[in-house]
Parts: C-alpha cells; sequence; structure tokens
C-alpha cells in the first residue's frame, strides 16, 4: 500500500520526509538517508549528557500526555544496581489516530535508532517494541528491521563495536485498547492480563518485572536522532508559539475532510490554516461543525473554538481542549453529534478493563443512555443523569479510560446540547430524519 498524499509545501516533514519510500525502509536506505549517525554519536557520549540535550530541546511525549521526554528519561537513577528497561508504546489504538503506524511503516529504522539511544540513555539494555495486535504490517516491517540492524552489528552485545549491550525485542499485543496504557502494557509484556496498575509506584521505581522502567511513544523516540543529528536549540527554534511546546508534530487528520491522512507541521502553526488549507477544508456544498483534535479522549470542539486555535499543547488547553495524540476528527453539518458520541461510549465500554466500578459501570450506563437519547427515546432529566454519571466517572479510577469516556459526552452536551434536545423533543433523530427525506 502506498503513500495516500504527497506533503503539503506548508509542512515541516521530519519524521515523515520519507514516507513513501520504500527504500527507506531498508537498513541501506536508512544509512544513505543520514541513519544511525546519531546512534554513533550517542554511544560516545555519557547517559547524562544525552538526557541533558533531549531536556534542552524540550521534546514532550507524543502519546498523549505530552510529558517532557528528557525529565521522564531523568527519574531513572544511574549505579542502582538493577536492570532497567524502555518499553516503546506501539500499541497505537486511540480512534483517529495513524501515525505511529506510518513512522513504523515507511521508517522503522528511525524507530530503533530512537529507541537505541533512549535505552542508552536510561541506562537499559534491554528495550521492548510492543505493537498493536492488528498491525500486522508494521509488525512485519519492525521484525524485518530489527533482524537487519541485528546482523549488521548495530544491536545486541557489543552494539556499534563500542562493547555496550542494547537488546530491542518486538512483541506483539492482541489487540486490546487498554494495553496502550503504560502500566497495563507492562503486565501484557509480563504475560498477565492487560489490566492497569495502580500508582504509586510509578514505572521509573517499579516498572516491568518489578523493575527500574521507562515507557516512551513511538514518536517521541523516533524525533530523537534528529535532535542529536541537528542539535536541542535546533528543535526548539522550530516553535511558531509557546516555548513549552516545541519540535514538530505528526497529525492524523480522518472523518469529513477534504484530504485527509497525516500532516506533520511545527508547534503552533494556525489549526484554522490547518484544516482548510492543508488538509483541504470541508467536502463539496458542507461545512465544519466540530473537531476533535487529539484523539477520542478528548474534549470535542465547536468550530469556532479551533479555528482560533494554535496547534501546541498550550493552545488547545486554552481553547478548552487537548492536543492528545494528535489524532484529529473532523465532523461536518451532516453529521449527528449524539450519534458519533454513543457510538464512543461504546467503544469505552467495550474496552474498559472492569476493575473500576466508576468505570465498569459508568462507560455501559452512559453508552445505555446515549444510545436511548439517539434512538429518540431519551428524556431531558437524562442529561443530568449523564453529567452526574461523568463526575463519577472522572479523576477518580485507576486509569484514564473512565476520563475518556465521559469527556466527549460532558463537552457534547456544553457545545451541541440543541442536537441531544431534538432527538428528545422530536423523539427521532433529525439527522436520520433529513436523511430519510
Ligand atoms: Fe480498567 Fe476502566 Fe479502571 Fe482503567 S478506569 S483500570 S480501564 S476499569
Amino acid at each position: 500500500m502506498g503513500y495516500p498524499h504527497k506533503s503539503h509545501p506548508k509542512e515541516t516533514p521530519i519524521l515523515s520526509k520519507y514516507f513513501g519510500e520504500p527504500q527507506a525502509r531498508t537498513l541501506e536506505g536508512w544509512k544513505e538517508r543520514g541513519g544511525y549517525r546519531a546512534l554513533q554519536q550517542a554511544l560516545g557520549m555519557t547517559p547524562a549528557d544525552i538526557v541533558n540535550v533531549v531536556k534542552e530541546s524540550g521534546l514532550r511525549g507524543r502519546g498523549g500526555a505530552g510529558f517532557p521526554t528528557g525529565m521522564k528519561w531523568s527519574f531513572m537513577k544511574p549505579g542502582d544496581g538493577k536492570a532497567h528497561y524502555l518499553c516503546v508504546n506501539a500499541d497505537e489504538s486511540e480512534p483517529g489516530t495513524f501515525k505511529d503506524r506510518e513512522i513504523m511503516r515507511w521508517t522503522p529504522h528511525a524507530l530503533i535508532e530512537g529507541t537505541a539511544i533512549g535505552a542508552y540513555a536510561i541506562g537499559a539494555e534491554t528495550a521492548y517494541i510492543y505493537i498493536r495486535g492488528e498491525f500486522t504490517e508494521p509488525l512485519a516491517i519492525m521484525e524485518r528491521a530489527v533482524q537487519d540492524a541485528y546482523a549488521a552489528g548495530l544491536l545486541g552485545a557489543n552494539a556499534m563495536g563500542t562493547g555496550k549491550r542494547i537488546d530491542v525485542h518486538v512483541h506483539r499485543g492482541a489487540g486490546a485498547y487498554i494495553c496502550g496504557e503504560e502500566t497495563a502494557l507492562m503486565n501484557s509484556l509480563e504475560g498477565r492480563r492487560g489490566n492497569p496498575r495502580i500508582k504509586p509506584p510509578f514505572p521509573a521505581v517499579a516498572g516491568l518485572f518489578g523493575l527500574p522502567t521507562t515507557i516512551n511513544n513511538v514518536e517521541t523516540l523516533a524525533a530523537v536522532p534528529h535532535i542529536l543529528n541537528n542539535g536541542a536549540a535546533w528543535y526548539k527554534a522550530m516553535s511558531l508559539s509557546s516555548p513549552k511546546s516545541t519540535g514538530s508534530k505528526l497529525y492524523s487528520v480522518c472523518g469529513n475532510v477534504t484530504r485527509p491522512g497525516n500532516y506533520e507541521v511545527t508547534m503552533g502553526y494556525p489549526f484554522k490554516d490547518f484544516l482548510y488549507d492543508m488538509c483541504g477544508g470541508p467536502l463539496p456544498g458542507r461545512k465544519f461543525k466540530a473537531v476533535i483534535p487529539g484523539g477520542s479522549s478528548v474534549p470535542i470542539q465547536s468550530m469556532e473554538e479551533a479555528e482560533s486555535t494554535l496547534m501546541d499543547y498550550e493552545g488547545f488547553v486554552a481553547k478548552g481542549t487537548m492536543l492528545g495524540s494528535g489524532g484529529v476528527i473532523v465532523f461536518d453539518d451532516s453529521q449527528c453529534m449524539v450519534r458519533h458520541i454513543a457510538r464512543l461510549a461504546r467503544f469505552y465500554a467495550h474496552e474498559s478493563c472492569a476493575q473500576c466500578t466508576q468505570c465498569r459501570e459508568g462507560t455501559a450506563w452512559t453508552t445505555r443512555i446515549m444510545e436511548r437519547i439517539e434512538a429518540g427515546n431519551g428524556t431531558m432529566q437524562d442529561f443530568d443523569t449523564l453529567l452526574e454519571i461523568g463526575d463519577n466517572m472522572t479523576g477518580k479510577t485507576i486509569c484514564v479510560l473512565s476520563d475518556s469516556c465521559a469527556v466527549p459526552v460532558v463537552s457534547g452536551l456544553q457545545k451541541f446540547r440543541h442536537e441531544f434536545e431534538a432527538h428528545i423533543t422530536g423523539k427521532r433523530c433529525p439527522f436520520r430524519a433529513t436523511a430519510a427525506a
């Protein structure tokens, strides 16, 4: 399968520069493009110096939380006499997000290189790349690339001839959304049921096999070789806005938009230009209505909010939502928000691991009420019930899946209450009625 679109002239392709070039997948092709220079450089540095460069660059986790990567690495205490581990979260399951998949499909050695640098920086001799079960093609590509890296002496007991051991293992998950939660991922790697763990202890203290562990996202690690090659100042200088948001970011765009796909822009890019210019705007005869900008777990934005947003961590928060994973889901004026929110609730109810009462019961009740409203059988009292359940589901559970189910419901009720009310007063979905007419 080829790459769906050519780079837009206003993109800043760093991670995506070689998407669509099959040669970049091979070890030889990657080396021709400058690959493994950063790892060579890193293995000649001290781990502390690498951590400092990454701290200085301002790189933040691209999986959703946005935690500063260098600071996360500095939590791994050197010389503690314990084995350390690096886990690469390649379980990309957040609805609307498909950028890590493309990194692995097109530039697997970028991830291996970033992983090896990260492992060395945190004092780990072993790294696990945990890949989503459904990612059959990326899995095959990553396994081949790891084999090639071993055969070339880039990994193993004597990585790049430096006498340092770096082992990288590729592990396939079994297709559970919750295994993208870092502690569930570690349980799954250990062969246990993929249930999130109570924190503390945090993974840097007691993670995989009870030992100090760092978990990083694919996009985060793929950015590290570029930072070492070009310097922290280069990465920081790319930001168009806040100094707290640096570098470039990949966004996956889907839904009612003319040119869906993956786009890479610098932090602070105007969301309005992104949606209308880069992504081609709405489909003919339609208007944009709403956007979920950071994967399905972040609050829905009205178009008015979206059009005045700057695309960085602070910019999305200032407009009532979050950058999250960068999965942009676009809805036009033909879409029923109640229907889409009900579908999201059903997804979370299905994926709940059921350890926490608020999540197990809350996601199920939310789904039932949302589906009742969507079918035209709801009542106005249902709104208060949904908000009360949402409140009980937020900030009270082991992980944030519960919060993630409440978020679209609460933000949808705030911003599109008239659509909810129309389902109740009309006793049917007004969008389905329009379609039938
Ligand atoms: Fe499991 Fe939900 Fe609790 Fe997370 S919030 S641990 S998914 S029950």
